[in-house]
Order: C-alpha cells, then structure tokens, then sequence
C-alpha cells in the first residue's frame, strides 16, 4: 500500500508528489493521459511573487526560469486599439511596463506598477510554460523516488477501512492510506467522494483559437476592448482569443467549431473576417466554484480539483502549487505518524480562505471588463482608486500571495510570514529550506532555542548562521517546511517554542 496516492499529473499533483517525497512519504501519481498534452507546451502562465519564492526554497527556480520560462509574447508587446482607434491608455502602459520588472500584476488589465511607491520589494511576475514546467517537476519528482504512472484514467475512489482505494479504468485498483486529487477542475475524485462545490455560474465566454483567416491584416495584433467584449490578437498565424459576457455558454469540453468562432470574433470585432480553418481551438469560462473543505477523511483535494475560476490575473496555477505547497509536509507528517491527523484540518483552515479571495477578485475583474457604460464606470473609478499607493499594495499582495500571513505565536513582526528568502543569490535562508525540513534559526548567544528544539531535531534543522535580510538582534525564529515562520521571539525569549513546534510538527522524540 502506498502513503499518499496522487491522482493527476498536472502541475499541482506533480508538484505534490516532490513535496511528500521531501517528506519522505511514499507516492503514486495515477495520470490518465499515456504522454504529457502538447497544447500545454503553448500555453504560458503567469506565475507569481510568491510561488516563484516557493521555487527558490526548493532549489527548483533556476531551471524553472531556464527550462519553462517564456519571453513575453507578442500580445504584451505590441498593443493597439480598436480597428481605427488608439489602444486605451491602461493597455498601452502595460504593454510597455511588462518587461521592465515594474509590473508587479494587473487587475483586470488594469496595471499595478512599481513607480517608486513601495512595490520594490516584490518580486515581479515571470511567464512560464505550462507543459515545460511540468516537466521540470515530473524530472524532480522521479529523481526524488515517486512513481509515475500514465495512461492510468481514474475512475472511482472509497474508503476502505484504513485506505482509500481508487479503481483505474481497466478496473485495476491502487490502495493507499491517503488519497490526493489533483485531477483538475473536472475532477472525478471530488465527484466520486461527494465533495460540495457550491459556487456561481458562468458570465464570461472566452474563445482561444488559432485561426485561418482570409484577411488577417484585418485585425490588428494586441489587446482590445470594444465595444462588445475584448480582443487578444497575436500577428498571423497567431492565437486569437475573443471574450464576451452574458452569452449562451456550453460545457468547457464541448468542441469549438469554425462557425461559433467567426460568429464571436466578428461580433467582437465588429469586423467581417471569414475564418476559414480552426486549430487549438478551446473554451475557457469564468465559472466560479469552491468546494467546501479540502479534506475529507482520507480524502483530500488540491489545485483546479478544488477551486475552479476565470484566469484572469494568472492566479489558477499559483494557486494550486500554493495548496500542494502547505499540503505536502503536513501529509508527509502525518502519515509518517509523526504528527496527529488534527494537522490535516489546518489545510483546509489556512487554503480555503485563499482560494475564496481568488474567486472573489476573479468574479470583480470580470464585472471590470465587462463593456457596458456601468462597468466602465466602475472600471475609470477603480483605475483611480489604484493609483493609491495603499489600495494598489494591496491588490498585488493579493494577487501575488505576498500578503498572506499563516496562524502563529510570535512576537516577531516577522510571525505568520514568509521567511525573507532573495530569489538570486546563495546566501540565503532558502538555501537552509530546500530538503523540505523545517528550520529552527536561533541566533540567541546562548542557544536555549535550539536546545528547546532538541525532541524535534528529527523534522526541524537548526541553523546559527545569520542570513541575509535578517538584522543584527538575538532573533529565534522557526519556519515551517512551506517557508512561513510559525514562531519567533526579538528577544532571544523562547517562551512558547515548544508549544509551537508540538502544534506543527507533532509530539518531541521520546527521551528528548
Ligand atoms: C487560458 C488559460 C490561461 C491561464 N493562465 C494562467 C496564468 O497565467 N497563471 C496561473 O496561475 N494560472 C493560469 N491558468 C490556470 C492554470 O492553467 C490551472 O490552474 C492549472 O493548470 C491547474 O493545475 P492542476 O494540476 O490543478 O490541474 P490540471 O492542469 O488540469 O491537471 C490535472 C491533471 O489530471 C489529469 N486527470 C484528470 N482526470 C483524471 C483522472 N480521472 N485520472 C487520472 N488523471 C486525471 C489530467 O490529465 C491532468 O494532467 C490558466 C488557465 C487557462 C485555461
């Protein structure tokens, strides 16, 4: 019987599985597809201040960056307006802040953009290939001892005693004593286990296609709003993505035809282009649905299989990588008995919150995108209220996951938040992080922190060395294996450490 079998191998189930190896769990990945997608090799995502620290502290950044990254494509590099009309000016200052490390995110489009008013801290958003970065963290996975199964299409999942067992298509079964599904936002596992997932209907309609067009001179490569909806264009033989609001919507897998996607491109373009060829033609909605806890029993839920919403702001992966992130060490911890199963219900406590405020701000960017007069307005307000330095830090701590503080018993300003880790360079607190350990920093003189610690030297590292980015002061700190600091004194005051260390990471080492 395995420890934890992960059902899907998209990013967040792959990504899983490194985590729990770390944990030293042992793992299944049961993926329905015999050969990674080739469409997904096109499709680029914006990954995120906070998931690209992730990366950092798992030593998994630099080839992320080098093996998946993507160069900002033509649609950023090249806005225009309307047929006949200048770009709107949020459009053309995105279009010239993306690659200067100065766009930290968008609202609907709308930029958030360092201009020296205190956004230089934040790391800005790099662009990734999906299908490469899967990769990355398949090659990972292997090297760290998960075995991955594909061409394994999962079909049923119960409980059985002290496992769950989950039954493959040809009516295989595959016994573990926890079940993960990471099968994306279709997922068969939530369905099987009866997960509620209560949430909004559709109001968006976006079209992605490559197209043939007898005229493509006719449309202007760039981001258009028009009157009737919005506009991606890339130059010919590019993909072309038409978004429109208060249509008739069909099921996500229902095919595209040519005709459907002539009818909306020419309604949103206002334009009579003939398609006469599609290809890579998808759907893509901004439905809006959260299950209502991550975790039952054996059972438990990650990424699109728990949380479904529009892309817009690029939040859907970082999502997902963010949930297995918190996820992996618990797990690892618990099936490992080290730690008792009341830590799995922190996953639910600390990612639910989260993934309800992407639906939220999801849901708001396409009420900001919408091209009717009232949702203009709307939008013209909210540009404004964005150029408050208050209101625009706010917006990208959450639309980059930087502003996300964990429970924690602290003293330290630094308590509930992510360790201070630079994404370049080697003397840092990630480098001390990237065997999924947690860290214990004591920098006390004396030491009494480590010796507190002593029950738990099995799961938690100590280290002396005073890092980058912390100053000079007696600081003791303990940062769990996801990176945040769960407890931390100023003072070299250990009051309350070994509380915290039984709440994360289970009881000490008899004896200790
Ligand atoms: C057009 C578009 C643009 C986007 N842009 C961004 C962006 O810029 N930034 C961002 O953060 N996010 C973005 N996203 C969202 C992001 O792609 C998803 O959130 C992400 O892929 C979710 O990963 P996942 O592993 O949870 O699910 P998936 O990627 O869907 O992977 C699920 C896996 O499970 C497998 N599977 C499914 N069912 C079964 C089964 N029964 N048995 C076995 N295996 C199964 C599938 O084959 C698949 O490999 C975008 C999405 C779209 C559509």
């Amino acid at each position: 019987m395995w420890d934890v079998v992960v059902v899907g191998g998209g990013p967040v189930g792959l990504f899983l599985a490194t985590e729990l190896r770390l944990a030293g769990a042992s793992v299944v990945v049961l993926e329905r597809l015999e050969r990674p997608d080739p469409d997904k090799d096109e499709g680029d995502r914006g990954v995120q201040a906070r998931t690209l620290q992730t990366l950092r502290l798992r030593g998994l950044l630099g080839d992320v960056l080098r093996r998946a990254g993507a160069a900002e494509g033509p649609v950023y590099a090249d806005f225009s307006g309307p047929p006949g009309e200048d770009a709107p000016d949020d459009l053309r200052t995105l279009a010239e802040q993306w690659s200067t490390q100065r766009l930290k995110g968008h609202l609907a489009f709308l930029p958030l953009l360092d201009e020296d008013d205190g956004l230089a801290d934040v790391p800005a958003q790099a662009a990734v290939w999906q299908g490469h970065l899967e990769r990355v963290l398949e090659e990972r996975a292997l090297a760290l001892g998960a075995e991955i199964r594909r061409g394994r299409q999962v079909t049923d999942v119960r409980e059985d005693g002290d496992a769950v067992v989950a039954t493959l298509a040809d009516g295989e079964q595959v016994r573990g004593a926890y079940l993960v599904g990471c099968d994306g936002g279709h997922s068969r596992v939530r369905r099987a286990c009866g997960f509620d997932f209560p949430g909004d209907e559709a109001a968006m309609l976006a079209l992605l296609a490559t197209p043939e067009l007898t005229d493509p001179a006719a449309l202007t490569p760039g981001i258009h709003r028009t009157p009737t909806g919005l506009m991606f264009v890339e130059p010919p033989p590019g993909q072309i993505v038409t978004v429109e609001f208060g249509v008739p919507q069909a099921d996500r897998r229902t095919p595209v035809t040519r005709e459907e996607f002539e009818a909306s491109l020419r309604r949103v373009s206002g334009i009579d282009v003939e398609v006469t060829g599609l290809s890579k033609a998808t759907r893509v909605t901004d439905h809006a649905r959260q299950v209502t806890t991550y975790r039952q029993g054996r059972v438990l839920l990650a990424g699109d299989a728990a949380h479904v919403h529009s892309p817009m702001g690029g939040q859907g992966l970082n999502l997902g990588l963010q949930d297995a992130a918190n996820l992996g060490w618990k797990l690892g911890l618990v099936v490992a008995g080290r730690a008792p199963e009341t830590l799995l219900d922190t996953y639910t406590a600390e990612r639910h919150p989260v993934g309800a405020t992407v639906l939220r701000n999801t849901k708001a960017q396409s009420a900001l995108l919408r091209p009717d007069p009232h949702s203009n307005a709307l939008r013209d307000l909210v540009a404004e209220l964005i150029e408050r330095p208050q209101a625009k830090r706010h917006l990208v701590e959450m639309l980059t996951g930087i502003g996300l503080r964990v429970p924690h018993t602290s003293s330290h300003p630094l308590g509930g938040r992510f360790v201070p880790v630079a994404l370049g360079g080697t003397d840092n607190l990630g480098d001390l992080l990237a065997d999924g350990h947690g860290l214990l920093l004591d920098l006390t003189g004396d030491r009494k922190a480590a010796i507190e610690a002593e029950g738990w030297r099995d799961r938690v590292r100590v280290s002396h060395a005073r890092p980058a980015g912390l100053d000079d002061g007696p600081h003791a700190l303990l940062v769990r294996p996801d990176g945040y600091i769960a407890w931390g004194a100023e003072d070299g005051d250990v009051t309350g450490l070994r509380e915290t260390l039984t709440q994360w990471f289970g009881p000490a080492l008899t004896g200790a």
